[in-house]
C-alpha cells in the first residue's frame, strides 16, 4: 500500500493539541519531506479524534510532552506528537518553567502571568534578566517507540511589554542578537529561531522515518 492509500483509511499522525497554528506549522514542516502525502488527511489535531484531556503532572518538559503524546497514541492507536514548552528565567532558577501557563494561578491567563513575572523581577538589573524559552516535542508510536527532542531560544527580559504579535511572554522577551521583542518579529522569523521551531525540526526526521516504515509494512 502507498502512503496515499494508508492515509485514506485513517490519519497517520495525531498532533496532541487544539491549537490550529501548531497543526499548520507541523504540516508545513512535513510537506517538504513527504510531497506524496495528503497532509490535511494524514496529520490531524486532537479535536478531530476526540482525544482526552491529559493531566500534566510530570515534573519536566520532557515528561509532560511524552505524557500528552502517549495518552493520544493509546487512545487512537495512531502515532502522536505533542509538545510542552515554557519560559526558564535564570535568576529564578529556571522558573516559571513547566508552570509557565499557570504562573499567576490561573491556567492560560497570559496577561496575568506576564504581569506577575514582571513584578517579581522589578528590581533585577538588565544584566541579570537572562531567560530562555524551552520546548520539548515528542513522538510516541502505537508500537511503543518514544522520542523526545528539545529546542531552546535564549534571550533576556525587558521591563515593559512591547509588540502586539505572538502570545504568552513574547512581549517581554528579546531573543539574543535582536533588538525587538518576540512579539515584534514576524511569525516566520519567530518560527525560524524559536524553541518550538527547533524542537519540531529536530523531530521531523524521526517522524518521516516512521511514516515511511508504516507505509512499507502495510505494503507487504
Ligand atoms: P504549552 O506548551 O502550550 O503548555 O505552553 C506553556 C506556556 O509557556 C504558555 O502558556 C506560555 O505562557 C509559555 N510559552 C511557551 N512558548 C511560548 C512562546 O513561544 N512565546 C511566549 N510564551 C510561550
Amino acid at each position: 500500500m502507498t502512503l496515499e492509500k494508508a492515509t485514506a483509511e485513517k490519519p497517520l499522525l495525531v498532533l496532541a493539541t487544539h491549537n490550529p497554528g501548531k497543526i499548520r506549522e507541523l504540516r508545513s514542516l512535513l510537506a517538504e519531506h513527504l510531497p506524496e502525502l495528503d497532509l490535511e488527511k494524514a496529520v490531524v489535531g486532537a479535536a478531530e479524534v476526540g482525544a482526552p484531556d491529559v493531566k500534566e503532572d510530570g515534573v519536566s518538559f520532557e515528561e509532560n510532552s511524552l505524557l500528552k503524546a502517549r495518552a493520544v497514541a493509546n487512545h487512537t492507536g495512531v502515532a502522536s506528537i505533542a509538545d510542552d514548552s515554557g519560559l526558564a528565567v535564570v535568576i529564578l532558577g529556571g522558573a516559571p518553567g513547566i508552570f509557565s501557563a499557570r504562573w499567576s494561578g490561573k491556567h492560560g491567563d497570559d496577561r496575568a502571568n506576564l504581569d506577575l513575572l514582571l513584578a517579581q523581577l522589578a528590581d533585577v538589573r538588565p544584566e541579570h534578566r537572562a531567560a530562555s524559552f524551552v520546548c520539548v516535542a515528542s513522538l510516541v508510536t502505537p508500537e511503543g517507540q518514544e522520542i523526545a527532542e528539545r529546542g531552546e531560544m535564549a534571550g533576556s527580559l525587558i521591563t515593559t511589554p512591547r509588540g502586539a504579535g505572538g502570545f504568552g511572554y513574547d512581549p517581554i522577551f528579546v531573543p539574543a542578537g535582536l533588538n525587538q521583542s518576540a512579539a515584534e518579529i514576524s511569525p516566520e522569523h519567530k518560527n525560524a529561531i524559536s524553541h518550538r521551531g527547533k524542537a519540531f525540526r529536530a523531530l521531523v526526521p524521526h517522524v518521516v522515518e516512521y511514516l515511511r516504515l508504516v507505509s512499507e509494512d502495510t505494503a507487504r
